[in-house]
């Protein structure tokens, strides 16, 4: 099938990109189209007015500033998994961009469109929440900075405006002492992930501490959780003992709903096995 009809604009700046979304009756931003355009291909959204990003200026950098990483919203997801900087100062996050899709798709995709895209089971909003990072949106109204903890709302629903452009992501460096794991569980490489699980955390003298385990692909967002978190303080990392009872835990504490590739009972299942192995990675990884 081919698209329905819509107006094209290409736009230059953020602001024009703004009013052209405010004006639309129906507008949506187009950036690295890979999840846009096969639901415009279905027509299962049909926008009377496509916004392209691809020529607006400034949304193409990654800078590393006053101790965090902030990356554009138009920048691929391959660029920011190979850049230096983010490999040396957000690990975490090149490790999650490595299972998104297949090195074509991280080609075309971009930061920005995952995290405004927000589907339950993409790696790059976990990873924005694991490490504490922050959304900058621009609206008509100007800039405003949103916590990844207020921004994911539901299913694909977040807290931008209907005429708010996703400008850029801000991310917290990983300190010196912290450690970290990603990892996830899909049918076929690429695909994606049935559960996976982001863990951040310091470890002082091997004792863990200000941890955050979050979940993803089991719930309607990217899933904190305190309760493993509350298991973690102060104990091992090294200590097999914790990281099965935090695994346990982590299956205990959640409930998913059935989705087409997974009964609940499954999904925690997959939770707990997700959360102990990036235990594990997080034991032998340092930033
Ligand atoms: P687009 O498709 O252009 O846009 C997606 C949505 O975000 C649209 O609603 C658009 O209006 C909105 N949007 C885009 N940019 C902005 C902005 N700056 N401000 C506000 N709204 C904006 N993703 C994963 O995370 N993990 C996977 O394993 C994975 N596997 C995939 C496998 C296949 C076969 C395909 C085709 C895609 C897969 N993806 C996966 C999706 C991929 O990561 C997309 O790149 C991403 O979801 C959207 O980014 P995009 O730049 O392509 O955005």
């Amino acid at each position: 099938m081919k698209p329905a009809a819509f107006r094209y604009h290409r736009p230059s700046t953020v602001a024009k990109a703004a009013a052209a979304l405010g004006e639309g009756e129906e507008a949506k931003l187009l950036a690295g189209g890979q999840s846009l355009v096969p639901l415009l291909n279905l027509r299962l959204a049909q926008p009377t007015d496509l916004i392209d990003l691809s020529a607006v200026e400034g949304l193409d950098r990654i800078e590393r500033e006053r101790g965090e990483i902030r990356i554009g919203a138009m920048v691929r997801q391959a660029d920011a998994e190979h850049d230096d900087q983010v490999r040396a100062a957000v690990p975490l996050v090149a490790a999650a961009l490595g299972h998104v899709g297949h090195p074509q798709i991280r080609a075309r995709g971009t930061v920005g469109g995952s995290v405004a895209h927000a589907d339950p089971a993409a790696e790059l909003p976990a990873a924005l929440l694991a490490l504490g990072g922050e959304v900058v949106a621009e609206g008509p109204d100007g800039r405003r900075t949103i916590a990844a903890e207020d921004y994911f709302r539901g299913i694909m629903t977040t807290s931008l405006a209907p005429d708010e452009v996703l400008v850029e992501v801000r991310i917290p460096e990983q300190s010196e002492d912290s450690v970290w794991g990603c990892t996830e569980i899909a049918r076929r490489r690429g695909d994606y992930a049935l559960a996976g699980a982001m863990v951040t955390a310091r470890a002082n003298g091997g004792a863990i501490e200000d941890s955050r385990v979050v979940l993803f692909s089991v719930a309607s967002v990217p899933l904190r959780m305190p309760s493993v978190e509350k298991v973690l303080a102060g104990r091992s990392i090294q200590d097999a003992d914790v990281l099965r009872e935090a695994a346990k835990v982590a299956a205990e504490d959640l409930d998913p709903a059935s989705d087409l590739h997974a009964t609940p009972e499954f999904k925690r299942h997959l939770a707990g096995v997700v959360v102990r192995r990036a235990l594990e990675k997080a034991a032998g990884a340092r930033a």
